[in-house]
């Protein structure tokens, strides 16, 4: 089987199991790499109603060249964008969000966090927002096989393997009329056939990785994976779905607003209020 047809299997079986409508309103996160890239080509090809929304996370020259290749996709493929300045909306671009976060964790002796996890609490947060005031139904990512099972195994051996039973393909803990399901249209797809395919494609991409990701656990993680095959990869998203679906996927679990900013949460505050506040 060819490239083509090997991706647009897997995504059209993805697709087929979180079942989607054509007509439902589905907010792309773009962030300018090759996944969220891909994302939006296929699904604005099989048709999808589909809208950018990208995050000037203001990360130097980064930053600049992704909103480039955001701009320039989403004019290729005839879709509307939205911008999030972090700097307008939120004061500060995130790199000086992240280092506040870490200062204030290290003066309580708190333990180390580390700049990705920060940055992906803090981008939910607002992808979540902003989706529903655009009134999407969905929000799509990226993320595709092998940042699954990275996650998947890093939750493992944090000794968290609940976290990741709100995983999955489909975020499953729909009840809340607040909280905007993620869907994940690459998830059965290896990041080397991504990387692959977009090229060929010559989609607009960032290439690089974002200069902030270098003390991410993930790398770790994403090295010894690479050491296993798609098909072992896939064996261990297997394993995540029993393990979900054993651990009752959190559905019956309350979901409260947060008291500072009023978007969904677990807890009294939710992640980001918690991670910002002083
Ligand atoms: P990451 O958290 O960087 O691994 O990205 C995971 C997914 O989140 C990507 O595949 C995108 O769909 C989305 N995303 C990441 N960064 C941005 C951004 N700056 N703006 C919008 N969406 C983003
Ligand atoms: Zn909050």
């Amino acid at each position: 089987m060819n490239l083509k047809n090997k991706i647009e299997k897997q995504v059209e079986k993805t697709l087929k199991k979180v079942g989607i409508s054509k007509k439902d309103k589905i907010i792309v996160a773009l962030s300018g790499g090759k996944d969220s890239t891909l994302t939006a080509y296929l699904l604005k090809k099989y048709g999808y109603n589909i809208e950018g929304f990208h995050i000037d996370l203001k990360i130097g020259s980064y930053s600049e060249r992704c909103l480039v290749a955001v701009k320039e996709l989403c004019d290729l493929l005839g879709i509307k964008l939205h911008l999030y300045d972090i700097k307008n909306e939120m004061g500060n671009s995130m790199c000086y969000l992240r280092s506040a976060v870490q200062t204030k964790n290290r003066s309580q002796g708190k333990n180390e966090l580390k700049n990705c996890a920060i940055c992906g609490v803090i981008k939910k947060w607002i992808m979540n927002k902003e989706a529903r005031r655009l009134k999407g139904k969905y929000i799509a990512t990226g993320h595709n096989l092998d940042d699954e099972a990275q996650t998947f195994l890093m939750n493992i051996l944090k000794g968290s393997p609940k976290l990741s039973s709100n995983s999955g393909e489909r975020t499953q803990n729909v009840a809340n009329k607040k909280f905007i399901p993620r869907i994940k249209p690459l998830f059965n797809v290896a990041e080397n056939d991504i990387r692959e395919y977009t090229k060929k494609l010559k989609l607009p991409v960032v290439y690089e990785k974002c200069p902030c990701s270098f003390d991410s656990y993930r790398i770790t993680l994403r090295k010894f994976l690479n050491t296993l095959s798609e098909e072992d990869k896939k064996n261990i998203l297997k394993n995540f779905e029993r393990v979900s679906l054993k651990m009752g996927k959190m559905k019956g679990k309350e979901i409260n607003y947060c008291t500072n900013c009023g978007e969904p949460s677990r807890n009294k505050m939710c992640k980001k209020c918690e991670l910002l506040k002083i």
